[in-house]
């Protein structure tokens, strides 16, 4: 039974990089009709927010990446937040600390230094197990003088290999992995100790995450050895497979707070969560060769851990609003419609909840601009003059209406008066008449201006149907206010 994990830290915002380690192990628990895991790895206290814990719930809940256990949702290997497992750490630290898988060191951090300075020329850097074999004697002394202590595990002295899904056969030469610290001084556990210990006692089989995470893998190998020593869990290591580097600009790699690091980013400039998904499942994987856009059930079918590129991968914003700005055209217009109502009612273009009008007048619209937007939040700037009263559509300077243009407007104006019939055809037909062939003007230098002074701007859906959309009324209306 497969049984994969999503551990984020919740300390701010989810960044792509996690939101692709969790698309990963989803897409592979779907693939294989296994569990989805959510744990929150909470135990550093100071940098965690009732917050950002929210925000990783509500995240998850807009990709659609739902999980079968974790917060919210219980399951048989609970509590799924670390900071309501100190208990269980505890246990475990007593009895590897019994079973001397890992010892008590007093070692200050000054007296590490000195021998760390004193160590010959070349020897690896790190513990070099001082306090591995204290005598009872001596811990009992050390206790007596309240020396303050950590725990270390006792790493042994072999290499450490495994198999890794993406990479191939990874090796760790043993003195490149010193005795780690798993609790501080202050009795906090750490990352090293918690999150093997959950893995195993959650029963996970497979851990698929970022390989800025493989040089603690070593480590934690070295503890499920313990764990399964000392009967904790499923006594089985996991599989590993670390998903390849994510490169921001410049070919670093991308931090958090690179911009479009943030997840929040992409739901505020109205990205699909089906597009975003697309996209970081395309920083090491493809479907095909020839094609980058697909649907995350294609996904789950096709998906194969194994064909995981090692290389990294380069993050390219640009790519990812093309592959949003493909999913808008797949949408049917009335689901593009409904996508798009929540944007137009943030910018305060739509009451909440639109009116049964503007929801009709929407549907119209929406297939204007489903060919031109690539991104939802551009339906106000797109669609927002439809909406607007008359007497608010501010023209943008940029857009500018030239001293000439009053002729222009004054020819279009009678032309929209006299049109019989209000439909698109028929306006085309008569401005046509009116200003190019009437007044001889080229249709861009006609027809700029009508834009301009019913929408505002210069860019705009369509010129003759957003006319008949608008209704012949306020058309004029807004021609006459942009001629005085
Ligand atoms: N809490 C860790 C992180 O967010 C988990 C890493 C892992 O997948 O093991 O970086």
């Amino acid at each position: 039974d497969v049984r994969v994990r999503f551990p984020p830290s919740p300390t701010g915002n989810l960044h792509v990089g996690n939101v692709r380690s969790a698309l990963f192990n989803w897409v592979f628990a779907r693939h294989f009709g296994g569990t989805f895991v959510l744990r929150l790895e909470d135990t550093d206290a100071a940098r965690n927010t009732e917050e950002s814990v929210r925000n990783v719930l509500d995240s998850l809940t807009w990709l659609g990446l739902d999980w079968d256990e974790g917060p919210e949702k219980g399951g048989d290997y609970g509590p799924y937040v670390q900071s309501e497992r100190g208990a269980i750490y505890r246990d475990v630290v007593a009895r590897l600390l019994a079973a001397k898988l890992a010892y008590r060191c007093f070692c200050t951090r000054e007296e590490q230094e000195e021998r760390e300075a004193a160590k010959p020329k070349g020897s690896p850097s790190g513990y070099d197990g001082f306090c591995r074999d204290l005598t009872a004697a001596e811990i009992a002394e050390k206790e007596a003088q309240a020396v303050p202590s950590v725990v270390r595990v006792r790493v042994p002295d072999a290499d450490i290999a495994f198999n890794d899904l993406v990479r191939g056969e990874v090796r760790f030469a043993a003195e490149h992995v010193p005795d780690y610290v798993i609790v501080r001084a202050n009795g906090e556990p750490l990352y090293t100790l918690v999150n093997p210990v959950d893995d195993s006692l959650m029963r996970i089989t497979h851990v698929l995450r970022g390989e800025d995470l493989l040089p603690s893998t070593p480590r934690q190998i070295v503890l499920y050895h313990a764990l399964a020593e000392i009967g904790v869990g499923s006594g089985r290591t996991p599989i590993f497979g670390h998903l390849p580097i994510v490169m921001g600009e410049g070919n670093k790699r991308l931090r958090k707070r690179d911009p479009g690091a943030g997840l929040a980013e992409y739901q505020e400039r109205g990205f699909l969560p089906e597009a975003v998904l697309n996209y970081l499942a395309l920083l090491g994987w493809a479907i095909a060769d020839d094609r980058d856009v697909f649907r995350l059930s294609e996904m789950v079918d096709a998906f194969d851990i194994r064909r995981v590129n090692a290389n990294p991968a380069r993050f390219d914003p640009k790519k990812c609003e093309a592959i949003n700005a493909s999913h808008i055209r797949l949408l049917e217009p009335a689901e593009l419609a409904d996508r798009l109502v929540p944007f137009l009612v943030r910018d305060e273009v739509l009451s909440e909840p639109p009116s049964a009008e503007d929801r009709e007048l929407l549907a119209r619209a929406t297939p204007l601009i489903q060919e031109r937007i690539n991104t939802l939040s551009e339906v106000t700037p797109m669609l927002g003059f439809l909406f607007l009263p008359d007497d608010q559509i501010e023209i943008d300077p940029a857009a500018g209406l030239k001293p000439d243009a009053g002729p222009v407007l004054a020819a279009a104006a009678e032309a929209l008066r006299t049109v019989e019939s209000f439909d698109h055809a028929s306006i085309e037909a008569a401005l046509r008449a009116a200003l190019i062939e009437g007044l001889g003007l080229k249709p861009k230098v006609a027809f700029g201006p009508v834009r301009v002074a019913i929408t505002g701007r210069k860019i705009s859906p369509p010129l003759f149907e957003s006319l008949e959309l608008l209704g012949r009324e306020s058309a004029l209306t807004r021609v006459a206010a942009a001629r005085a």
